[in-house]
C-alpha cells in the first residue's frame, strides 16, 4: 500500500549558484508580464533550480541563505521576479555584501525609477557595482508586445534609467534575446553603444 501522508514541499530556493555566481531569488513580482516568461507559461525552474517561493524573503533569512560568501565572484541579485521592487531589503542585503568586501550585480528591468517615482540610481551606486538591464528590444512596440509593461513609458524609462545608472558610476550592460521575433538584435547594440554602456545578446532560459 501507498502511504497517503502529503509531500512536504521542497525548500524554497533563495540563493542558487552558476557560473561561479551566487544569485539571489528575492521575489516574484514583476513590472512586466513578458510573454517569454517561463513563469507564465507555470515553469517555475531555471537550469535545474525552482524558483518559486511561498513568500518574499528577509533580509536575514536572504543573508543566511548567502552563508558565506568568498567563494563566489559575484552576488548576483536575480530571480523570476524584479529585485529594485523591494528596493529596501536590496540594498540592505548589498550593502552586507559590500563589507564583506563582494562584487554585487542587480539583473533588473531598469524601471526601478519609474515605479518608484524618484531616482533610485544614487542609493544602488553606493551598494551595487553592476546592473544588467533588459533593454529587450529596439523600439517601443516590439519592447510593449514582448513585455507588456503595466505601466506606460516603460520603454524610455529604461533608458534613462541606464543614463542615470550610468552617471552614478555603476557598470551597465543592457541585453536582449537573439532570436526572439522582430528583435533586431544589432538596433538593441546601437542603442546600447550610443548610450555609452555594455551589450549582452542572451539566449532565452539562460539566467546570467
Ligand atoms: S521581467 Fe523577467 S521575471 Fe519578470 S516577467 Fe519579464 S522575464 Fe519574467
Amino acid at each position: 500500500m501507498h502511504s497517503t501522508r502529503p509531500v512536504p514541499p521542497p525548500e524554497p530556493t533563495l540563493s542558487y549558484e552558476l557560473h561561479g555566481n551566487l544569485y539571489l531569488n528575492v521575489t516574484w513580482h514583476c513590472t512586466l508580464r513578458c510573454a517569454f516568461c517561463p513563469k507564465f507559461n507555470g515553469e517555475w525552474e531555471v537550469q535545474g533550480y525552482d524558483l518559486r517561493l511561498r513568500r518574499e524573503p528577509s533580509v536575514t533569512e536572504l543573508i543566511e541563505a548567502i552563508g558565506d560568501p568568498a567563494p563566489y565572484h559575484e552576488i548576483v541579485f536575480c530571480g523570476l521576479g524584479e529585485p529594485t521592487l523591494r528596493l529596501d531589503v536590496l540594498l540592505e542585503v548589498a550593502a552586507a555584501m559590500k563589507k564583506a568586501g563582494k562584487r554585487v550585480r542587480v539583473n533588473t528591468d531598469g524601471l526601478a525609477n519609474l515605479v518608484h517615482g524618484r531616482d533610485v540610481t544614487p542609493e544602488l551606486a553606493r551598494v551595487v557595482d553592476a546592473v544588467s538591464i533588459s533593454l529587450n528590444a529596439q523600439d517601443e512596440a516590439t519592447y510593449v508586445r514582448h513585455t507588456r509593461p503595466k505601466r506606460a513609458g516603460a520603454f524610455a524609462a529604461l533608458q534613462d534609467f541606464a543614463a542615470r545608472a550610468r552617471d552614478a558610476g555603476m557598470e551597465v550592460t543592457l541585453s536582449a534575446i537573439d532570436g526572439l521575433d522582430g528583435v533586431d538584435i544589432n538596433a538593441c547594440e546601437r542603442i546600447a553603444r550610443d548610450l555609452g554602456v555594455k551589450f549582452r545578446r542572451r539566449v532565452l532560459d539562460a539566467v546570467g
